[in-house]
């Protein structure tokens, strides 16, 4: 089949090159003249695992090719996908400037029977709207399809190659059976394409995301809680997830989820219902709850250095929102980062992935270090951020000294009490006594 792909992001990159992998013939269109020209040489501007392969493979194949131009983009594709940002506009709702901008030129440009796919995350009559807007200049006919992306970042080519569900929000029985063919060599094992109309498959991508922020933030309140009672938040953890109907998943407490979806994504929700009247009481508490989560390190930093940051070196282990990615929107370690530059201390950071983008962010108001033991090199303390697998067993002896005092403060418990008591460290952690 012949696609087009519009936004080269996380989602439209992954979503273009794993249709090629299955035989498509795909355009991907982007305005951003740097990353299209990247693309063209060969260069994936993103780290997302195992993408790299499969791009390669495919640009070889001439099954994937790269655009600024959207009249091209739009002569490609039979099928075209809209995978374009929808941050967050001032008041928390979704900003549709890029869906609708490109859908006007849409309804402009095509000259023949297009199916038009929303992939990015739409509040419910976004499918309308876009309808409303590309109708007002097409001559020809089209179907608009709503088609939510649960990949996640980090594993999100294995998620797109094999989906756990694949949501299609369509009242066009022609659309749809096209978006059947399309999807069917993704769900060989047996796994639902669930057909719905347009306005519940775009809440279900709000809700699932909703959901999985509110298990997050749920479980970050019962380990704040447990510091006060004197209870493990391990063992709670453990005691709860091996109920099936809780599951063992989303159930680790930390500093607080980021991220290009999560944080938006509540916030939209939460402005969708206030738009229709309705109170989501349940995320504005989410959305109170993260934001605190995201700095509760500070004070306890500051309580250790008797209120005195100016001039203490932090060392910060891990950027990104998440291990496995480079994105670092919404990341805790930015506001951590902020906090601490703001109370007079400095940082030395390292992450595998994401000292680029920070960099872009921080320029040298932060020292970016080429391993992660450099950056704990007579810092006055430690600071987790990101679980990267890389910094789950170090080696204690050296970490002990090269920083000046054997402090930790691990806002994703990646050590075991017993062993870094034995280690000899203090370790401030979430949900679990701090070890003196
Ligand atoms: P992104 O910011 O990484 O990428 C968006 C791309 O669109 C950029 O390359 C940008 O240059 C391009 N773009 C902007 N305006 C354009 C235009 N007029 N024409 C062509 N290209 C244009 O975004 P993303 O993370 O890929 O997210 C895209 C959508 O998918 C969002 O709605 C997001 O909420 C949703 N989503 C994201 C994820 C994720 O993990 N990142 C997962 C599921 C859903």
């Amino acid at each position: 089949m012949k696609i087009s792909v519009i936004g080269t992001g996380y989602v439209g990159l992954v979503t273009g090159t794993c249709l090629a992998e299955t035989g498509n013939e795909v355009l991907c269109v982007d305005i951003d003249e740097n990353k299209v020209k990247k693309l063209q040489k060969g260069e994936v501007p993103i780290y997302e695992p195992h993408l790299d392969v499969l791009f390669e493979r495919n640009i070889k194949a001439n099954r994937l090719n790269f655009t600024t131009s959207l009249k091209e983009g739009l002569e490609h594709g039979d099928i075209i996908f809209l995978a374009l940002p929808t941050p967050e506009d001032e008041d928390g709702s979704a900003d549709l400037k890029y869906v609708l901008g490109v859908s006007d030129d849409i309804g402009k440009l095509i000259e023949s029977y297009k199916v038009i796919v929303d992939k990015s995350t739409v509040p419910v009559g976004t499918a309308d709207k876009v309808k409303e807007v590309i109708s007002k200049n097409a001559k020809v006919d089209f179907d608009i399809v709503s088609n939510p992306e649960f990949l996640r970042e980090g594993f999100a080519v294995d998620d797109f190659l094999k989906p756990e569900r694949i949501v299609i929000g369509s009242s066009s029985e022609r659309a749809t059976e096209l978006m059947m063919k399309l999807y069917k060599p993704f769900v060989r094992s047996g796994n639902p394409i669930i057909v719905m109309d347009e306005k519940s498959a775009e809440l279900t991508k709000y809700a699932a995301n909703a959901f999985l922020a509110t298990k997050i933030t749920f479980m970050n309140e019962i380990a704040n809680f447990c510091e006060i009672v004197g209870a493990d938040v391990d063992k709670v953890r453990a005691g709860m997830g091996t109920d099936s109907r809780i599951g063992k998943r989303f159930l680790f407490p930390g500093i607080g989820y980021g991220g290009s979806c999560f944080p938006k994504d509540v916030k939209a929700l939460y402005k969708s219902g206030k738009d229709s009247n309705y109170d989501f009481g349940i995320l504005n508490a989410v959305i109170k709850v993260n934001d605190f989560q995201k700095k509760i390190l500070i004070p306890r930093i500051k309580a250790f250095f008797n209120n005195d940051l100016k001039g203490k070196t932090f060392a910060i282990w891990g950027l990104a929102f998440k291990p496995e990615t480079d994105d670092i929107r919404e990341a805790p370690a930015l506001y951590i980062i902020n906090e601490l530059l703001q109370l007079g201390a400095s940082i030395k950071a390292f992450d595998p992935e994401a000292m680029p983008n920070v960099k872009k962010e921080f320029g040298d108001k932060v020292e970016y270090t080429l391993n992660k033991d450099d950056a704990t090199i007579s810092a006055d303390a430690l600071i987790i951020c990101t679980e990267w697998s890389m910094f789950r067993t170090p080696n204690f002896e050296k970490l002990r000294s090269n920083l000046k005092h054997p402090v930790i403060f691990d806002g994703r418990n990646l050590y075991d009490l017993e062993e870094i008591k034995s280690e000899g460290f203090y370790y401030s952690s979430i949900g679990r006594k701090t070890v003196e």
